[in-house]
């Protein structure tokens, strides 16, 4: 399903410009336009799904594939030994600003816990 609104639904279509770093069959992986770590990728599905709840209850599987790819950003990136963080913004009062599964694959620098 593609949503025509959907921004991110835009940049897997080609219609908005994204820095790419990897790509599946069902996966698309870029860098996100405002780094909040020295690596910061998104890994997001091709198809639209609102949220990661919406897409574990309607995809057996894709959000495996997510987390599998988010790691695949992080061995690329030299982070995956040393650690990072995959954080899945769920509704607005988390911070979710973009309505279509993303994951952020944060590192490269010490993450402080608890999140902000
Ligand atoms: O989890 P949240 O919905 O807040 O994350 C959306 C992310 O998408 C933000 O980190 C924002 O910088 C990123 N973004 C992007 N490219 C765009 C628009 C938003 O990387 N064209």
């Amino acid at each position: 399903m593609v949503d025509p609104d959907c921004l991110f639904c835009k940049i897997v279509k080609g219609e908005v410009p994204a820095d790419i770093v990897r790509e599946t069959e069902r996966t698309l992986a870029f860098r996100d336009i405002n780094p909040q770590a020295p690596t910061h990728v998104l890994v997001i599905p091709r198809e639209h799904h609102r949220d990661a709840v919406a897409a574990a209850i309607a995809d057996n599987g894709l959000l495996d594939e997510i987390v599998r790819e988010a790691h695949q950003v992080a061995e690329a990136e030299g982070i995956a030994e040393t650690g990072y963080r995959i954080v899945l913004n769920t509704g607005p009062g988390a911070g979710q600003t973009v309505f279509h599964l993303h994951a952020h694959v944060l590192g490269g620098r010490g993450l402080n816990w608890p999140p902000g």
